[in-house]
């Protein structure tokens, strides 16, 4: 596995690929089996495989939750080239935004609900760097998990709309044996936290908006809402202490 940290040494790196199928797998880092299920499929699925590990300031509200990101680098070094990555681009925010960036993609309506209301901007900075990133590597496909539901629907829109010559593959929802999807920011959850954060899936798992709403009762909840979304799921959105967490489970369909 390369780990490149400018956009001109991945290109580089691609140049020779261009005639043979490459994918695109976009994160944030502190990898969990989530991600590595993400760079699996894509390894099965394409000759060269590109994941970015890119902590975007522009997808985040608040600069605490942007300061207080987990980030390990040299672990997740060894966790991606263990799942056979070839190439780790980690670049710099100034590789990515240099002064005078100025260009942004808004996804209008579908970016300004849900996680929209409490996270003004986030699918701004969402499909900002993705566009960023499918324009520099031109994959076939790129991954994402069925976990952050509303932001496949975005992307799927910004395919759509931008006319956009790649396939979305959507991946089922990684958990812990006790329920909990695994995020990045499950590890700032105290043992006492990380018990009460248990009953989001399980108010999920009724798959009834009211029922969780009332299993959620004893939780900071930002919203429980039926989102119509393609699959459709129920999907809530919960403070535990600081560390802000989602989920959803699918209604219809077969993606999970
Ligand atoms: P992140 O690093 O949190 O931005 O996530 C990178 C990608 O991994 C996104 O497409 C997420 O939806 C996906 N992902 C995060 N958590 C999980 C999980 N528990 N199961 C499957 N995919 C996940």
């Amino acid at each position: 596995m390369r780990l490149v940290r400018t956009i001109a040494e991945l290109r580089e790196a691609l140049e020779p690929h261009r005639r043979e199928t490459i994918a695109l797998v976009p994160t944030m880092g502190a990898f969990h089996e989530g991600h590595v299920s993400l760079f699996r499929a894509a390894r099965a699925e394409a000759d060269v495989v590109v994941v970015s590990l890119f902590v975007n300031p522009a997808q985040f509200a608040e600069d605490a939750d942007l300061n207080g990101y987990p980030r390990d680098e040299a672990r997740d070094v060894a966790i991606a080239e263990a799942a056979g990555v070839d190439l780790l681009f980690a670049p710099a925010p100034e590789e990515m935004y240099p002064p005078g960036f100025q260009t942004w993609v808004d996804v209008e309506e579908l970016g300004s609900r849900l996680e929209g209301v409490h996270r003004p901007g986030h699918f701004r900075g969402v499909a900002t760097v993705c566009l960023k990133l499918i324009n520099i590597v031109r994959p076939q496909r790129a991954y994402f998990g069925q976990k952050d539901a509303q932001q496949v629907a975005v992307l799927r829109r910004m395919i759509l709309d931008l006319e956009l010559e790649l396939e979305l593959r959507v991946l089922p929802t990684v958990r812990d044996g006790d329920g909990l999807a695994l995020s990045s920011r499950n590890a700032r959850l105290s043992p006492e936290e990380r018990e009460r954060a248990r009953s989001l899936p399980r108010a999920l798992s009724t798959k009834d908006a009211q029922r969780a709403r009332e299993l959620l009762g004893d939780l900071d909840v930002d919203y429980v809402e039926v989102a119509d979304f393609e699959p459709r799921v129920l999907t809530a959105a919960v403070r535990v202490g600081d560390t802000r967490l989602i989920d959803n489970v699918i209604l219809e369909g077969d993606t999970e």
